[in-house]
């Protein structure tokens, strides 16, 4: 289980589903995105009776155990979304996302949730001379795109931020807070159960149709059914080759001592990103710890998801070595725990909202780990679809997005981990000084669809 849970204390299943019901909505996953799917519904039609119904208790998938980075990035890429749909669109969709970050934040003051929440925005470093190519062009890409905010920073300047050892030059955004992950799903459901939504925690969902979703519990029919599920989309009936479970692993560090805050000098509680192809975040937590994150090991054989968020040693020590590279001040510095968690992954690497008004059946997910802000916003659209209102939110251009299947096994493990296996390579070379991003991290973003 995540350090966040350890830390806000992990609850009981609540509310178990206790037979046949008949509700207006069933919403299939108690995460950020079924949560303010809830939320939002429940303000816009408060006559509607909403049902979210969770296998574990609200929040126990990646929405309890993420790296709390609350980022208005975009997944899929405003370049890529550009070739496919108009510009305005595309810039809208970016300042939607800006503006989440801030009504997530307007959210938690308003329902007293103490989510640690901090803007600092994020800092994205440059350790090699590939990667500070991949800062100038990032640069560029703000000049396309001014409604990311992007600042290019020298490498003196990017250290007045955080002293990141070997750091060459940095980017700086703006739209992005810091969070603890678990308050803020605990909060919200606490908020949604006071609407007089009910939760059914403890309550297996083993198959999605339309006007009905089958349980271990019991029937839950229902004129409109969501499936909000993200992650662990492959393990419902029909849908095995959706998203794939990708993992991605957390190490938190005991608190810090003055001294060693000093050394690095993380004054302003920006997130943390460097700039190699399989990346790491991490974000200062509010009690003075580092909480950093990877991919560790990529995908398990026939898309299973995690047991509780299990960790192997391995991953744990890969974590601490990048932790301790970045700050080599940190040398002893004891790792205080460490998990895994499973996020959503479609083929065209977009993340997506959509709602059937025929067979009442609608989705979100596909987040690609940047999914804490992504998630409200899909909820936030749901909401509005399933009450027959057109919004903004409604014609963004990554609503009813529809990706291809991914391949069957053996052909989707060999694709994943030879994609992660060339990006690591192509992460060695360039650490190794390759003055350009390696053409073995070109080939394999073309090659995955990846490309944004
Ligand atoms: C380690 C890690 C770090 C991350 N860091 C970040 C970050 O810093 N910033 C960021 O933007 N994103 C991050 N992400 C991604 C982000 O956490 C997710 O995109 C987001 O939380 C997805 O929310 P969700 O509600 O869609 O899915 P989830 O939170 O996974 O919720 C799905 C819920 O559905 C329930 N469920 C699934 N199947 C069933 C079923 N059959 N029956 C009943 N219930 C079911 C699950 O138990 C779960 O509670 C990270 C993810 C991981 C794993």
């Amino acid at each position: 289980m995540s350090f966040w849970w350890a830390d806000r204390g992990r609850p009981e299943p609540d509310d178990v589903l206790d037979g046949d019901v008949t509700a207006d909505v069933v919403v299939v996953g108690a995460g950020y995105t079924g949560l303010w799917t809830a939320y939002y519904l429940s303000g816009l039609r408060p006559d509607l009776d909403i049902r979210v119904v969770e296998q574990r208790f609200a929040g126990y998938g990646a929405s309890g155990r993420n790296g709390g980075w609350l980022s208005a990035s975009v997944t899929g890429g405003l370049d890529g979304y550009a070739r496919t749909h108009p510009r305005a669109d595309v810039a809208r969709f970016q300042l939607a996302m800006n503006d989440a970050v801030d009504e997530v934040i307007a959210v938690t003051e308003r329902h007293a949730i103490d989510a640690e929440v901090r803007k600092g925005g994020t800092l994205l470093v440059a350790r090699n001379p590939a990667q500070a190519e991949r800062a100038q062009a990032f640069a560029a890409f703000g000049e396309r795109w001014p409604e990311v905010g992007v600042e290019l920073l020298a490498a003196d300047a990017a250290d007045r931020r955080v002293r990141v050892a070997g750091t060459r030059a940095a980017v700086w955004e703006p739209h992005c807070a810091r969070i603890h992950p678990a308050r803020l799903a605990a909060g919200l459901a606490r908020v949604v159960r006071e609407r007089g939504v009910r939760i059914h925690e403890g309550t297996t969902v083993r198959a999605i149709a339309p006007g009905r979703v089958d349980t271990d519990r019991g029937v839950v029919r229902a004129r409109h059914v969501i499936r909000a599920t993200e992650g662990f989309t492959a393990n419902l009936a029909g849908e095995r080759r959706t998203w794939v479970p990708m993992n991605s692993s957390m190490i938190v560090t005991e608190p810090l001592p003055a001294d060693a805050w000093a050394a690095i000098g993380w004054e302003h509680f920006d997130t943390l990103e460097d700039l190699a192809h399989v990346y790491s975040y991490a974000q200062r937590t509010a009690d003075g710890r580092i909480a950093i994150g990877g991919r560790g090991h990529p995908y398990r054989y026939g898309s299973q998801t995690d047991s509780d968020g299990d960790i192997d040693p391995r991953t744990v020590a890969h974590l601490r070595a990048i932790l301790v590279s970045w700050f080599p001040a940190l040398a002893d510095v004891p790792v205080a725990h460490g998990w895994s968690g499973v996020l959503g992954v479609p083929r065209n690497w977009r993340a997506t909202v959509g709602y059937d008004v025929a067979s009442g059946l609608g989705w979100a997910g596909g987040y690609v780990g940047t999914g804490v802000t992504a998630a409200h916003l899909a909820g936030r659209t749901l909401a509005d679809l399933v009450a027959g209102e057109r919004t903004d939110r409604t014609t963004l251009p990554w609503v009813d997005q529809r990706a291809r299947r991914w391949e069957p096994e053996p052909l989707r493990w060999l694709g994943i981990h030879g994609l992660y296996r060339a990006y690591g390579l192509a992460d060695r070379i360039e650490a190794r000084g390759a003055r350009r991003t390696s053409v073995i991290a070109r080939v394999a973003d073309r090659v995955s669809g990846r490309v944004s």
